[in-house]
């Protein structure tokens, strides 16, 4: 790669973003008790609804957090027997179990969610900002007559909170003013899940069923699930990735998009995309990062091709170290890489595969 300009270092930090307060003062008692509401996947707790609940420790020290779980079958069961100890922050599981349940249709989940909140009265509701937290959210929020908080990325007090907002270009700090409950959908990139103790691991919830006697039938059925399509894949799931192998439209094409496949099962990466990218069909639209697609912040983001567009940088911005490799050295993707280096994907990236090891 000698032929190659190395632009070195050039940090980005949300620090530098301009920031804007909004405050007033709340109504919402200082005692929090926070419902977060978990999505489960073949029997696990999918990881972004654990930093839902790190998201919810962060609301008051003495928080009292319990966890909902809708579903039915052998996966609810078995998401509820790994709940109990999946942080050590989580006081009480709650399992509604309900064929209504099985598919995440936001009509009967926010009305679970009402009814739940009727019965415990949280001071605070948290999800994580996935499509689901995104789907359910805002009409469980409107059942209950409050104004939701979205994209949470920081918690300073158990009702400000900052937020991003012009795609990630400035950062704002609100205080909730309404009445209980306090409704956030938070971004999981911006909560990591702490490590904890052995002795933490041996922490078993217990487990409350929910009564769904009550449960209104006639508000559910407006919309219903088809399908799901996923794809079959080894490789990590994007959202989650420690490392992520991003292509723009200088892949130039579905057949070149193989290449970057290939560095990503070298490195045991995802792969993500530009929204150029997948609008030429290159690759799906789930593979799209950014303001309109995921967004991630793995250790190690390598982007090819890609300009650097604000909608883009949104949704990547947060990464630990950011590696850039274009043929324009004035590509604003490198304002925000650690590691840039000007040169032509397509000698850059075959290089990359001949040089790495086999991962084993
Ligand atoms: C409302 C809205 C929402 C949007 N949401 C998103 C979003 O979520 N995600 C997103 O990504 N975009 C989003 N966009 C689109 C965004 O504005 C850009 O158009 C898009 O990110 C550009 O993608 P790109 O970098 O792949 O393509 P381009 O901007 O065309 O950049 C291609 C880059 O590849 C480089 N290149 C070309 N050939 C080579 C080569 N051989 N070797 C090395 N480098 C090469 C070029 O120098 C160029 O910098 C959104 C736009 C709008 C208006």
């Amino acid at each position: 790669m000698a032929t190659r300009v190395l632009i070195g270092a050039l940090r980005k930090t949300t620090s530098r973003l301009p920031t804007c307060r909004f405050l007033s003062v709340s109504p919402v008692s200082r005692f929090a008790s926070t419902l977060v509401i978990a999505e489960h996947e073949g029997g696990s707790i999918k990881a972004p609804s654990l930093s839902a609940v790190e998201a919810a420790k962060s609301l008051d020290k003495d928080n009292s957090i319990s966890m909902l779980l809708a579903g039915s079958g052998h996966s609810l069961q078995e998401a509820a027997a790994n709940a109990v100890s999946c942080h050590p922050s989580v006081s009480k599981v709650l399992v509604a179990d309900s064929d209504r349940f099985i598919h995440p249709l936001a009509e009967p989940w926010a009305k679970l969610i009402q009814l739940v909140q009727q019965r415990e009265n949280f001071s605070h509701i948290v999800v994580a900002s996935g499509s689901f937290g995104k789907n359910i959210l805002p009409r469980a929020a409107a059942l209950l007559d409050v104004s939701p908080v979205t994209d949470v990325i920081g918690i300073s007090e158990s009702t400000t909170f900052v937020r991003p907002i012009y795609a990630g270009n400035a950062l704002c700090t609100v205080r909730y003013t309404g009445a209980h409950p306090c409704m956030l959908t938070i971004r999981s990139t911006s909560f990591q899940v702490q490590p904890y103790s052995t002795d933490s691991k041996a922490h078993k919830a217990p487990i409350s069923q929910v009564d769904l006697s009550t449960f209104e039938e006639d508000t559910i059925g407006k919309s219903q699930y088809v399908k799901l399509t996923s794809q079959d894949s080894e490789r990590p799931d994007l959202g989650n990735s420690r490392i992520v192998v991003t292509g723009g439209r200088g892949l130039k094409s579905a057949e070149n998009f193989k290449m970057l496949e290939k560095l990503a099962e070298k490195l045991g990466a995802a792969v993500g995309a530009t929204r150029a990218a997948v609008d030429a069909g290159f690759v799906p639209n789930d593979l799209q990062v950014g303001q309109t697609g995921k967004i991630v912040a793995p250790e190690l983001y390598m982007a090819f091709g890609v300009s650097g567009a604000i909608q883009h940088l949104a949704g990547m911005r947060d990464s630990k170290v950011i590696v850039a490799v274009n043929r324009d050295a004035d590509a604003p993707i490198f304002q925000v890489a650690d590691y840039g280096l000007v040169g032509d994907l397509f000698e850059v990236i075959p290089e990359l595969l001949e040089k790495l090891p086999e991962k084993k």
